[in-house]
Parts: C-alpha cells; sequence; structure tokens
C-alpha cells in the first residue's frame, strides 16, 4: 500500500491544478464550486455578460421579477446547495400552486361559440400524479372531461389491473386505463408544461417511479395515483425572496472568496487537447483580453463543459471522437415577462399558470408571479413562447410586437382583457429535455462515458442531467467530484 499523502502537501497539489469551467449557469457554478472548495484553482468561462443562464432576475416596472427560473425544488441536493449559501432563510412558499388548463371543451360550432364567448378553462385537479386524477368525479375533473369522459375514466377502477402489463409509455398507460379525454385534457397539458413533452414520449418510470408497482397493487390506475402520493409527497416547490439570481450571486461570492477568476463575456470558441494527454488548451474570445478579433489561448489541467447542448456538441464534438453527431434536443423557447397594472388580477383568476391546451395558441402558458410570489394591484406575467416541435411564435418579431402579441394571449389565457403594459421583457433560453424523456438517460450515459474517456475532460448541465435545477445541481456536483479525484489522484480514482 502506498503511504498517504500529507493535507498540506494535497493542498499544494490541488492549487497546482487549473481547471477551466465552460459556461455560467447554475450547473457550470455548481461545478466550479465543487472543484474550488478542495483548493482547485478554477476559472469560469461565460459567454454572456452575466451569469446564471437560464436563471434571470430582472427590475421591471418596480418589481423583481424571474423571467427563466422562478423556483426550485427541494430535492436533497438542491435543498442542501441552498443551505451551504445560507439562503433557506429566503425561501418562499408560493402563495397560488394551481394549474388551468385553459381551451378545453370549447364548442367547434360557431354558433355556439357566439352565444358562450370566451375561451373555458378550468383548474387541473391537485390530488395527481403526472395530471392522472386520484378522483376523476372531483368537480375539477368532471369539468375538464365532461359527462363521457368522466365515465371512461371510472372504467379504470373496474378492469383487472393486468390486462396491459407493466406499460412505461405515459400514453399508452393512460389511454388504456382511463380514456383519451385524460390524456388529452389533465395529463397533455401537465406534462408539456412541466416536462416540455407530450405523453408519450415520458417513460412513466422516471417520472413517477412506484407508479406501475402501486398501479398492480392497488388495482387501478387512480388508485395507485392515491397510494403513490400518500407514500411519496412531491418535493416542496419554493422561490426566493428578491428572486431566484440570489442564488447565482451567492455562488459567484465563494467562488470569488475561493480564489476563482470568473470571467463573464468570454466565450469559449474551441479545447484542444495540449498533446501532452495530460491538459487542454482553451481558447477563447473576449472584452477580458481586449482582443475581440484573436483568439486568445490558456492552458489548464482539466476542463468541465456546463454549456447548452448546442454549444457543449460544437465544443466537444472535435476533441472527443466517440462523441458521434446527434441532432439537439434541446430547443430555443421565449418569455416574454409583462408588467401591467391591472386590479382584476389580484383575484387570481387562473391560479399560479394558465396552460394553453397543448398546439391551440400562439402561447404555450402563461405564469402568474405575482398570483405565485405576492403581490396586488401591479402584477407581472411571464407568457413562454414555443417548445418541442414549435418554434417560437415571438422569434420573428421585434421586441413591440413580441410584447402585444403577449398581452393579447395572456388576456385570453387568463380570462382578463389585459392593459398595455407597464414594461415588458423579452428573453430567449434553451429548453433542456427533461430527464423522464424515454431513452434519455441512456443517451446521456453515452456521451458522459465519451466525454470521460478522455484524460480530465467531464460535461454536466441541463442537456445531461435534464431540465430543472432538482437535476441539475446534483449532476453538476457528482461530474466534478469525478473529476477532481481525477485531476488530483489519477484515472482510477474516479470510480
Ligand atoms: C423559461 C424556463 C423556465 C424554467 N423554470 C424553471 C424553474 O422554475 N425551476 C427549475 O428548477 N428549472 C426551471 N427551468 C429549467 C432550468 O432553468 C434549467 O434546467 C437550468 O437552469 C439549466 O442550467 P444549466 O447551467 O445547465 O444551463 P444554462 O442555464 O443554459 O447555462 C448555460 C450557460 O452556458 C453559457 N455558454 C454557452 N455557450 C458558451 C461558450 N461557448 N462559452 C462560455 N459560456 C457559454 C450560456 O451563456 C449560459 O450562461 C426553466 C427553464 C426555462 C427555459
Amino acid at each position: 500500500m502506498s503511504e498517504p499523502v500529507p493535507l498540506d502537501e494535497l493542498a499544494a497539489q490541488a492549487g497546482r491544478v487549473r481547471v477551466a469551467v465552460v459556461g455560467g449557469g447554475v450547473a457550470g457554478l455548481v461545478a466550479a464550486h465543487e472543484c474550488a472548495k478542495v483548493g482547485l484553482a478554477v476559472t469560469v468561462f461565460e459567454a454572456a455578460d452575466r451569469l446564471g443562464g437560464t436563471v434571470r432576475t430582472v427590475e421591471l416596472g418596480g418589481l423583481v421579477v424571474d423571467t427563466g427560473v422562478d423556483c426550485i425544488g427541494l430535492q436533497p441536493a438542491a435543498a442542501g446547495l441552498v443551505d451551504e449559501l445560507g439562503l433557506a432563510e429566503a425561501l418562499v412558499e408560493p402563495g397560488e400552486q394551481t394549474r388551468w388548463v385553459v381551451g378545453v371543451g370549447q364548442a367547434t360550432d360557431a354558433a355556439t361559440r357566439a352565444r358562450r364567448p370566451g375561451v373555458p378553462a378550468a383548474p387541473l385537479p391537485g390530488e395527481a400524479v403526472l395530471g392522472i386524477p386520484e378522483n376523476m368525479f372531483s368537480d375539477d375533473c368532471r369539468r375538464l372531461l365532461g359527462t363521457g369522459g368522466t365515465w371512461r375514466a371510472y372504467l379504470d377502477r373496474l378492469r383487472p389491473p393486468l390486462t396491459i402489463g407493466h406499460e412505461r409509455n405515459l400514453a399508452a398507460l393512460v389511454r388504456s386505463r382511463m380514456g383519451v379525454a385524460v390524456l388529452d385534457r389533465l395529463v397533455a397539458p401537465l406534462t408539456t408544461a412541466v416536462y416540455g413533452a407530450r405523453p408519450d414520449r415520458i417513460d412513466v418510470d422516471v417520472a413517477a417511479p412506484g407508479l406501475n408497482a402501486a398501479l398492480t397493487r392497488a388495482g387501478s390506475l387512480s388508485g395507485a395515483v392515491a397510494q403513490l402520493r400518500a407514500e411519496k409527497p412531491p418535493a416542496p416547490l419554493r422561490g426566493l425572496v428578491g428572486g431566484m439570481s440570489r442564488l447565482v450571486t451567492a455562488l459567484d461570492a465563494r467562488l470569488r472568496a475561493l480564489g476563482a477568476d470568473v470571467r463573464c463575456g468570454t466565450p469559449v470558441t474551441a479545447l484542444e487537447a495540449d498533446g501532452t494527454d495530460t491538459g487542454w488548451i482553451v481558447h477563447t474570445t473576449g472584452e477580458e483580453f481586449d482582443t475581440a478579433d484573436d483568439a486568445v489561448v490558456e492552458r489548464f489541467d482539466a476542463v468541465v463543459v456546463a454549456t447548452d447542448e448546442r454549444a457543449a456538441r460544437e465544443l466537444l464534438a472535435p476533441v472527443v471522437p466517440a462523441l458521434g453527431v446527434r441532432p439537439v434536443a434541446s430547443v430555443p423557447v421565449e418569455t416574454v415577462t409583462l408588467v401591467v397594472d391591472a386590479p382584476a388580477l389580484d383575484a387570481h383568476p387562473r391560479g399560479a399558470e394558465a396552460i394553453a391546451l397543448p398546439g391551440s395558441r400562439a402561447a404555450a402558458s402563461v405564469v402568474h408571479l405575482t398570483a405565485k410570489w405576492g403581490g396586488a394591484g401591479r402584477h407581472a406575467v411571464r407568457v413562454a413562447f414555443g417548445g418541442p416541435d414549435t418554434v417560437p411564435a415571438t422569434a420573428a418579431l421585434d421586441d413591440a410586437a413580441a410584447a402585444e402579441l403577449a398581452r393579447a394571449e395572456a388576456s385570453v389565457l387568463l380570462g382578463v382583457e389585459l392593459p398595455a403594459p407597464v414594461a415588458a421583457d423579452r428573453a430567449r433560453f434553451t429548453l433542456a429535455p427533461a430527464r423522464a424523456l424515454t431513452g434519455h438517460e441512456a443517451a446521456a450515459t453515452r456521451v458522459r462515458n465519451a466525454v470521460e474517456a478522455m484524460p480530465r475532460l467531464a460535461a454536466t448541465g441541463a442537456w445531461l442531467s435534464g431540465s430543472g435545477l432538482a437535476q441539475v445541481v446534483p449532476d453538476a456536483a457528482a461530474t466534478a467530484d469525478r473529476l477532481r479525484r481525477r485531476a488530483l489522484f489519477g484515472a482510477d480514482a474516479a470510480s
């Protein structure tokens, strides 16, 4: 057995290891923090002029609003990070959590539509898993399903559970047990809003572990939902007083205190092996170097790529031959956040969020931010455009036209004619695939294995972990842990 390395020697050794983290979203900042904590010399390269990526808080019309991420699921790793950063006191419970579906049950003939103007809307039942209701006879369910749909859903309680076996495809499971009304009106809006995917692309065993086993025990899908809700309540969702960017600011401060070099406005344009098999040449441009036209090169011992999928594939493909060429699964989305003086919104007419029946409108959904996080009289609403298979309807519009489209869509979805906004903000983001997408985990593992087969190279971010901070945080921490072991103790240490 070799002698253990003395601690002071280990610390000196760590300080000589230079790690480049490419991307200053939450994934990159968490990975950088994990490396800096053990004394590695960390440099973060962020292309934009601010850190945070999809986490973006702005002041708009006198309100502090989150235009991207507005809450965090308190699964253990995410809760641990919030605690570690001293932000637990700033966590805030949403005032409203109900989601409404808008556009269900609209009359198809013009005469009836003229008699009953307005777009029908109803809340999604809260007692549900993935939109699958525990009680199809609740008022909310019956409003959304209609009489025929409700009775078809009830058949679930009468049919033996084993008629379909263990079904992992969410759409097939729901259709066969409860019928198309439950699938189209409850489950599809929910999965489209939460996972950015239709139910036929969702793997039940990843999205709701234990549901299939509970189905066998309970004898019905609705019974399984009741069992699962009792056994495994979902992790609470929380916002942060002052906006989610506080998470980013706190990580940035910790990094700087640990001596990390955090550079915004510095896109990494290429990676290159340094020829010795022990390090990487990082190519950047950017104002930091005052050489916008010329690439600047710097040598690092290890690199973590933590950008969005498109940028990551561009950087990794030339240096990771086994990566393979695959279509980018992440999609562009836009949010238009409006601040409006609209006392009619004080009543929170659509709870926290109004979801358009998938494919029925230009906008995908509206989050009523002030219903969720507090406020009256002056309100903030965030309208989302685009998603899988849907280019954002705002993509070709100028800012004024995008704001007007958002106002019109929000008026319909919230059921309140909104006035011209006091202020508007438009943001473009990338939506990564959900972890629960069929085949996602296997594909991500293949990428990870190919990347980590290269010396001291790693990749993390929502495109690998699955979208959502509850996935991004533990994945970034685990990826950084493997890399720092490899950087400090050699290739075998990672496992
Ligand atoms: C509209 C919207 C709302 C969401 N709301 C929530 C929510 O409420 N709760 C939740 O948990 N999740 C939410 N998500 C998902 C969550 O935002 C993401 O999963 C997570 O923030 C992704 O973090 P990331 O660091 O992997 O990627 P990103 O946040 O995309 O960060 C990647 C960073 O890499 C930088 N970069 C790209 N190329 C380069 C380069 N060449 N060189 C240097 N830097 C580069 C980018 O500028 C960016 O800052 C939401 C997503 C969207 C789109």
